[in-house]
């Protein structure tokens, strides 16, 4: 891949797991032009405003420009060799369960790889777990429990080739504004195709839909338990592709028929018009070419993974998966949530999709790595994690690109679990977070812009992220940061990485280290890449084995899955309201999500005005009805309060939310505002299968301040 000019870089955008491809020079006073690039196939030029405007947030106010121990400016080796000899005094003391790792789908896979290696290989801890575990972890456990392993099956031009493209619990037009631009424009071409959105809120995504269905919360799996059995009674079935390819089929039908044995059940179950759902489940069956796409509205909920398996059973059934414009399409938040998934970056996952429940992986990489003290058993997750660090089962954590003070559900007893801790190091590359303020040490990082790695977008698409400029003052990559601890604690041979690349090949070489093609993740080809083409790397969708073109797009349409007898499972489930039904005490539903100009906890989108004023304070959505019964005034404040905790906002009034339930933005922190942080209120009930928390479903009380 050429370089169109010296000074034009070709990047991946920081935010959304769309990938985007982005042009990008440095102006030569601290920011930078950006477009998108027109080669790239994950947006074909596109941008949406959060990437146009990744330019104006390169400033260096604000930045971490040197590490900090206890307050104090310090070099790097001060810093290294105390964050080293922590860590080993404290392995020494309490064995190597008490450190953990807790990292981010900010980091690019480079990071990510050393990380894991270092913690679990090296280190010896089970204890790495990722941010990614708020974001997609049930849409892991649901791929894993159909297909034997953590794949998507299609790319993004089936959501263009679709006749219908149902989207669930995804606020597509704000979360992942380049996908829903690719909708929009390919219905605006074949106004025959439809769109269905599920969503209990009216979102930006309605205005393109030709139905939507304001389900209750935690709804979705009798919805299509529903849709399947509707599909299968009227003899919408691939019946050759169910006989030869699947196994369980009987028992899916047999849960589903229990709890919902008609649309009328459906619909109470759903709180929905029973028309409404009749009418999406004859589009279903009228459309050979379907793609149900699905995101946090799907994951993150107590039965987050049966939500995924209820999905997937329904494109199983009609054989809709793996060929051109069908097939069950999880879309992931942040830029590298698959790459994280990839190297293994999840308390239960080992390494290159290997797991630990499987003795000849964990005997694999520990030979691959040449590992001393491998990890053999699953981690704690991350709300447990957290909570043994409250505990004081963990004594130190390193903290990567995330901010869990604000971030995490329950996020007041992060806090506490923090300020107990005996050792805090926090990797960022802005100064001042809510979990920043907790650390006993900083270590500054390179930032967008002056990263060099790669990322994967949510069609399994390996792109590259190029630096712009070097990193300023004493800001160096993760993966840097890590391969010192590694060699401080004697481990120079395994961690001698004289740059992405190096790390690069070797993750691609255990992608494909005694891999007869039965694991999934396989980039094989790449795995004797020279640095100088890395540099140069083309955007390419794994799996691509050595020997291969590296054409294939899609998977499973041959009906050839990763479990050990080929065949895809059906899984039967059964709905379940959320965990923490609203009472009379806690009335309203809280629902939390994103906002279409801010990312996460607002470390970089913050940097903007341009961004910041598209909703320059965080609002309650509240349906009027329930305003008037509450007492609360269109943009007076609302003080809401959970068992957990509470917080307050300006109060929004709008028909669009749902009557009984309330809305609030996830990005505003103790830091930049006073308004708090809402997930101080949000519950802390996880999946038991993902692990993956029930970010919107808290039971709440509102009042006027
Ligand atoms: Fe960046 Fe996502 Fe917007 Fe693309 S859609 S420009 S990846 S935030």
């Amino acid at each position: 891949l050429a370089r169109e000019a010296r000074d034009i870089v070709r990047t991946t955008c920081a935010y959304c797991g769309v990938g985007c491809g982005v042009l990008a020079s440095s102006d030569g006073q601290g920011g930078a032009t950006v477009a998108g690039d027109p080669a790239h196939p994950a947006n074909f030029g596109r941008l949406c405003s959060k990437g146009s405007a990744l330019g104006e947030t390169l400033g260096l106010e604000g930045r971490l420009l040197a590490p900090v121990i206890g307050g104090r400016p310090a070099g790097w080796d001060e810093a290294l060799d105390h964050v080293a000899n922590r860590f080993a005094a404290i392995a020494a003391a309490h064995g190597p369960d008490a450190i953990a790792f807790y990292v981010s789908g900010q980091l690019l896979t480079e990071d990510y790889y050393v990380a894991n290696k270092l913690l679990k290989g090296f280190i010896g801890s089970r204890h790495l777990d990722t941010n990614s575990r708020l974001c997609m972890a049930s849409s892991v456990a649901g791929h894993r429990r159909a297909f034997g392993s953590d794949t998507v099956p299609g790319t993004y031009e089936d959501l263009e080739l679709a006749d219908l493209v149902v989207l669930v619990g995804s606020n597509l037009a704000w979360c992942h504004p380049v996908l829903f631009q690719r909708i929009a424009a390919a219905r605006e071409a074949r106004p025959d195709m439809r769109v269905v959105v599920v969503d209990p809120r009216r979102t930006a995504t309605c205005d393109i839909a030709d139905l939507h269905l304001p389900l209750a919360a935690g709804s979705d799996v009798a919805l299509f338990n529903g849709l399947l059995l509707h599909l299968h009674d009227t003899g919408v079935v691939d019946r050759r592709f169910v006989d030869r390819h699947t196994v369980g089929l009987d028992a899916a039908l047999a849960a589903a028929r229990a709890a919902t044995p008609d649309v009328a059940a459906v619909a109470r179950w759903c709180g929905l018009p029973a028309a409404d759902v009749a009418r999406l489940y004859a589009w279903v069956a009228q459309s050979e070419r379907t793609v149900t796409v699905y995101s946090q509205g799907v994951n993150q909920s107590s039965a987050g993974t049966d939500k995924v398996n209820a999905i997937i059973n329904t494109h199983l059934l009609t054989g809709r998966i793996g060929r051109p414009g069908m097939g069950p399409f999880s879309v992931t938040g942040q830029p590298n949530a698959m790459g994280g998934r990839e190297v293994g970056a999840l308390a239960n996952q080992l390494a290159a999709h290997m797991d630990y429940d499987d003795p000849v992986a964990i005997d694999r990489v520990r030979r691959f790595w040449q590992a001393p003290h491998l990890a053999t058993g699953a981690g704690h997750k991350a709300i447990d994690l957290f909570r043994a660090i409250g505990t004081g089962e963990i004594k130190a954590v390193w903290v990567m690109a995330t901010n869990p003070a604000v971030s995490m559900p329950d996020a007041g007893q992060v806090v506490r679990a923090l300020q107990a801790c005996d050792f805090v190091v926090v990797s960022d590359f802005v100064r001042d977070t809510d979990t920043a303020r907790l650390a006993h040490v900083l270590l500054p990082a390179a930032a967008w812009g002056e990263k060099d790695g790669t990322v994967t977008n949510s069609e399994r698409r390996i792109s590259r992220q190029r630096p712009l400029r070097p990193a300023p003052g004493l800001a160096r990559p993760d993966w840097w940061a890590l391969s010192q601890i590694g060699r401080r604690l004697g481990y120079a041979e395994a961690f001698d990485y004289h740059g992405p690349a190096d790390i690069f090949r070797e993750h691609a070489r255990l992608s494909a280290f005694e891999n007869d093609g039965a694991r999934a993740f396989d980039i094989g080809a790449v795995a004797d890449i020279p640095a100088s083409l890395y540099d140069g790397l083309e955007p390419f969708q794994w799996p691509w084995r050595a020997g291969e073109s590296g054409l294939q797009q899609r998977l499973f349409g041959d009906g050839s899955f990763h479990t050990p007898d080929r065949r895809g499972r059906f899984v039967a489930v059964t709905p379940r309201p959320p965990c923490h039904a609203a009472t009379e005490a806690f009335p309203l539903v809280l629902n939390t999500g994103r906002y279409r100009d801010q990312w996460h906890t607002m470390t970089r989108t913050g940097r903007t005005p341009r961004l910041s004023a598209h909703r320059p304070v965080p609002l309650l959505a509240v349906h009027p009805d329930d305003a008037a019964r509450f007492g609360l005034a269109d943009d007076g404040l609302a003080h809401i309060e959970s068992r957990w905790g509470a917080a307050v906002m300006r109060v929004q009034t709008t028909a669009e939310q749902r009557p009984g339930t309330v809305f609030a933005p996830m990005h505003w922190t103790g830091v930049l505002s006073a308004a708090g942080r809402v997930n101080e209120v949000v519950n802390p009930q996880a999946d038991p299968i993902s692990g993956q928390p029930e970010l919107k479903a808290t039971p709440v009380r509102v009042s006027a301040v």
